[in-house]
């Protein structure tokens, strides 16, 4: 077999014996792209990349048309956490704060918070968002209480982040099928969540994705699907800061234009990208009829 790609890279998997599915994320590159962009302390750079991380694991194992996010909106000290991967597994997020951070960032701590997972295309206006009871400090934990209700199903969840890798690993007991036996079927994924019990974070980040689960789950008749490439990536384009700045109105756009001598700029939080937009190019965006479902914001 030809060497598998070790970074930016989501695996699925079956543990045959056992009858549990997995899907295991490892960012590289497309991490360190994404903790790049802002001056992140320790405990937020770490949530970040498991947020980061985790918005790919989600994707395992769902038809995604669009994107995949994860956001957390709090009245603490963390104001703003998103993250988000594309269908074509682009991957890309922030985290707006204010100094000083509590640490460690215990999301069950954070005054007001709401955490949301959003699955489907913004342009279409298809959009299916659930929310997640953050009664756990981590992010692992919350997300795998979030799973367990929505799907009716057991899941494990492991997140780690460090400088130079995020990775997440989400196991599913699937769902038994007929002529199954139910005892038989607790006691193998008992048996897997004891196996997956012994992987520590410094494991989870160091190991090439496709030893790591033969090490693990070696007698579970591992079976790996065809992985798939992720990549750091924006979704941001002139249409989409073109339609945000038609949101704003008239009065606000004109504003923008005389306070910096009739030229806007608009700097991509995600990517860094500029757009710039004259006295002409506002005219003709504001003369627009606002398209139906534009989004309200640049992302
Ligand atoms: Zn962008």
């Amino acid at each position: 077999m030809d060497e598998l790609p070790v970074d930016d890279v989501l695996h699925r998997f079956l543990l045959e014996r056992a009858g549990v599915r997995g899907t295991l994320v490892r960012l590289g590159p497309a991490w360190r792209e994404v903790a790049a962009r802002a001056d992140y302390p320790p405990a937020l750079h770490a949530l970040l990349g498991e947020a980061l991380a985790a918005s790919a694991l989600l994707t395992g194992n769902i038809k995604l048309d669009g994107a995949l996010s994860i956001e957390l909106k709090s009245a603490a000290a963390l104001r703003l956490l998103f993250t988000e991967c594309s269908d074509h597994g682009r991957l890309r997020g922030l985290a707006r704060w204010n100094a000083p951070l509590p640490a460690p960032l215990a999301l069950d701590a954070l005054a007001d918070a709401v955490m949301a997972i959003t699955i489907g295309n913004v342009d279409r206006g298809q959009r299916y968002q659930g929310l997640v009871d953050l009664r756990h400090a981590g992010l692992a934990e919350s997300l795998e209480g979030y799973f367990v209700q929505s799907e009716q199903l057991p899941a494990r969840i492991l997140l780690a982040a460090d400088g130079e890798h995020a990775v997440g690993l989400m196991l599913q007991k699937m769902p038994g099928e007929g002529g199954h036996d139910a005892v038989q079927d607790d006691d193998a994924w008992n048996r897997v969540v004891h196996l997956t019990a012994t992987l520590g974070a410094a494991e989870l980040l160091t190991s090439a994705p496709e030893q790591l689960l033969y090490r693990l789950y070696h007698e579970e008749s591992v079976r790996l699907f065809e992985p798939r490439p992720l990549a750091f990536g924006c979704s941001c384009s002139r249409e989409r800061v073109s339609a945000m700045l038609r949101s704003l109105g008239r009065d606000e756009v004109e504003a923008a234009l005389a306070a910096r001598d009739g030229e806007i700029e608009v700097i991509c939080e995600f990517c860094a990208q500029h757009y710039h937009f004259d006295r002409i190019d506002a005219e003709h965006l504001l003369s627009m009829a606002a398209a139906p479902g534009a989004p309200g914001t640049a992302q």
